[in-house]
């Protein structure tokens, strides 16, 4: 029952009001009559009123129960609030009489219905299979000692969703037989979820999800120790993607990354369980192999990968052929600290990258005097280029097959290092390429050619055609055309005299840039040559999309022609394909009379080789130019 208050004091009002007005009638009243009704209604207020003010103590008390029942909803209504917001619940089995009550935020952290009626049963198969038994142990304990408990585990919920709780509780037992478990349990998932988080930031790389570098090395550690105990070898599989600048600077970054994205799930597919994929930095990936035979076993995973990558790939829109060269160390033999196994795989993957790419090597002492030489080597060539100094252009002839007259030549670039001595392509082409001295490069080896065309011209061999190399980092130079034109006005050659060779690569089968060079090159005049044919992708696709003129069949064929008869096939094949396209075709490496006969034979149309000559500097070419007597 509630009593108002203000109810009560506006009735006393009244029966006052009334009280005085009877008053008043009683002395104002005339006859004996009036007076005895007006004392009687007098009394009867009187009587009221005091009956009135004895309620009035029961009025209170009942007046402060209401207000502690109030403060205590208020109360409830804080607690659970305070328990919603620190995701706090608290639940209590009575465990003779066997039934459960959940508080609000225990429902509310299962994702359940306030009303759901839940038994002991249900309440533990809310718990993760992983956890279960070791939960029920603890409990079986604080059941048979009557002690307290403390617990970390996951609950599994709807929709594989899972929360981790820490629950302390506590088992009364009494004299009277009443045994309960009260416990409180906390969600604790969020700080869980941001310590794995803070783990995973520490120890894996957050694009890919690989290992990062302090996991990859405390992997080596440990490797290192059981392999020194057990008298086992390790490898280490250093590798480094092939030309990934190019993708990224032409493709955009985005393409790039989801590459390398799709390159660690593609090396996860090639290695073991217990292998270690990590990324290393950049495009770089270091592949632990905590236990190897020996070096055959490091080679065998190195061929798998390089297998596996040899296909297109679709990265988002794109079709991208991938290569990559990998440098191999292996413990104990090449080194036995973690610092010295990773220096010297990435020294032999540099090795590989130096051979051409698209390959794999071993590591071996005379590598380290090598990479010992880059460092200074990257330095000095960057001065060079700077200064335009020591960079020089050599020449080799090209034979008619048909008439064995000089058809034309190559210009090939030769480092004259002050110390070192003439330095091949080879040994600093790939230098300038990764350093993004390229660009620079190429300019001073165009602008040189083209001067040296015009020599030739005014020597009197107008209509000698020479080609000139670009490297596929050439193409990413929105200059490149203005400038062989602007070179070709002020050297005043025929642009028919200049053919440009180009090399398959990834570039060419994903810009329309390069598209777009090549025919305003071919526009203005110039021709093109694909290089080295037969060792990339040696698509057809090129062959058809782009403005070529030239097919060179890579030397490597053209050597070992004469005693490997597939060699002879697809020397053989690639002739009859580019007469059927209408493109000329030209051997290079040629260095005996058999190979030139096969050749000939064949249909081949122009041949380059130590043969006629080797690359001989400019002065020396015009020499040759002019004493050349046709004798093949
Ligand atoms: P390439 O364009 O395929 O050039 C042919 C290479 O084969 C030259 O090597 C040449 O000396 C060599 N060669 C020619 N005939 C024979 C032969 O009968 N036997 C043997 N064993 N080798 C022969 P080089 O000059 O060392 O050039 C190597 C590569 O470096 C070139 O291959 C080319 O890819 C690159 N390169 C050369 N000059 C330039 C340049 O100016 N710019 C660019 N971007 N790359 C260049
Ligand atoms: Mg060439
Ligand atoms: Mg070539």
């Amino acid at each position: 029952m509630k009593i108002n208050i203000y109810s009560i004091t506006l009735k006393a009002l009244l029966l006052l009001i009334i009280s005085i007005s009877m008053f008043i009638y009683y002395i104002f009243s005339e006859t004996a009559d009036e007076r005895l009704t007006s004392l009687l209604m007098l009394s009867t207020i009187i009587l009221s009123y005091y009956i009135y003010k004895s309620l009035k103590p029961l009025n209170d008390v009942e007046q402060s129960f209401n207000n502690l029942n109030e403060e205590i909803s208020k109360k409830e209504a804080h607690l659970k609030d305070a328990q919603r917001i620190a995701k706090i619940g608290s639940w209590e089995y009575n465990l003779v009489t066997k039934t459960l009550s959940l508080s609000d935020e225990v429902y509310r952290t299962l994702g359940i219905k306030l009303s759901t009626n839940m038994e002991w049963e249900d309440f533990l198969n809310y718990i993760d299979d992983n956890d279960y038994n070791k939960v029920l142990a603890v409990l079986d304990d604080a059941i048979k000692y009557g002690s307290t408990f403390d617990l970390k585990y996951a609950l599994k919920l709807k929709k594989n969703k899972k929360v981790y709780v820490q629950t302390s509780g506590k088992v009364r037992k009494k004299q009277d037989g009443s045994a309960k478990i009260t416990a409180v349990s906390m969600d604790i998932s969020s700080d869980i979820k941001n310590r794995q988080r803070i783990e995973e930031l520490a120890y894996y790389d957050s694009l890919t999800g690989l290992a990062n570098r302090l996991l990859l090395k405390d992997r080596i550690a440990k490797s290192i120790q059981h392999a020194k105990r057990d008298k086992e070898n390790l490898a280490l599989l250093f590798m480094d993607l092939d030309h990934f600048k190019l993708i990224n600077d032409t493709l955009g970054h985005g393409v790039g990354d989801e590459l390398l994205i799709y390159i660690s799930r593609l090396l996860e597919k090639q290695v073991r369980e217990a292998d270690t994929i990590s990324r290393f930095g950049g495009d770089e990936f270091i592949i632990l192999l905590p236990n190897v035979k020996g070096i055959n076993d490091a080679e065998i995973v190195a061929k798998k990968i390089q297998k596996a990558l040899q296909q297109k790939h679709t990265i988002g829109s794109h079709q991208l052929y991938v290569t990559t060269s990998i440098g191999v160390s292996i413990y104990p033999e090449h080194a036995d600290s973690i610092d010295d196994l990773i220096t010297n795989a990435d020294t032999a993957m540099y090795e590989a990258k130096k051979s051409g790419r698209n390959g794999y090597k071993i590591y071996s002492l005379s590598m380290a005097k090598c990479a010992n030489r880059l460092l200074n080597l990257e330095q000095d060539l960057a001065e060079a280029i700077k200064n335009r100094n020591g960079i020089e252009i050599y020449y080799q002839a090209k034979i008619d097959a048909t008439n064995n007259t000089i058809s034309g030549a190559e210009a090939l670039v030769r480092w004259n290092h002050q110390n070192r001595g003439l330095i091949n392509p080879s040994d600093f082409i790939y230098i300038a390429e990764s350093t993004g001295f390229m660009i620079e490069l190429g300019y001073i080896i165009i602008e040189k050619t083209i001067s040296h065309v015009n020599e030739f011209a005014k020597q009197g061999f107008k209509d000698l055609k020479v080609a000139i190399n670009l490297s596929c980092r050439q193409f990413q130079d929105a200059n490149l055309v203005t400038f062989i034109s602007s070179m070709i006005k002020k050297h005043g050659v025929k642009p028919s005299q200049l053919e440009f060779e180009i090399t398959e690569s990834i570039s060419m089968s994903n810009t329309d840039e390069t598209l777009r060079i090549l025919t305003e090159l071919t526009s203005m005049g110039v021709s093109i040559a694909i290089d080295d044919f037969g060792t990339g992708y040696s698509s057809l696709l090129y062959l058809k999309k782009f403005p070529i003129k030239t097919i060179k069949i890579d030397r490597s064929f053209v050597m070992d022609m004469a005693a490997d008869n597939s060699d002879r096939v697809i020397t053989q094949t690639i002739v009859l394909m580019a007469n059927s396209l209408n493109l000329s075709t030209v051997a290079e490496g040629v260095e005996t009379q058999e190979q030139v006969d096969l050749l000939k034979d064949m249909g081949c149309n122009h041949l380059q080789g130590f043969l006629f000559s080797k690359p001989i500097p400019k002065n020396e070419f015009t020499k040759f130019l002019k004493n050349y007597i046709p004798n093949h």
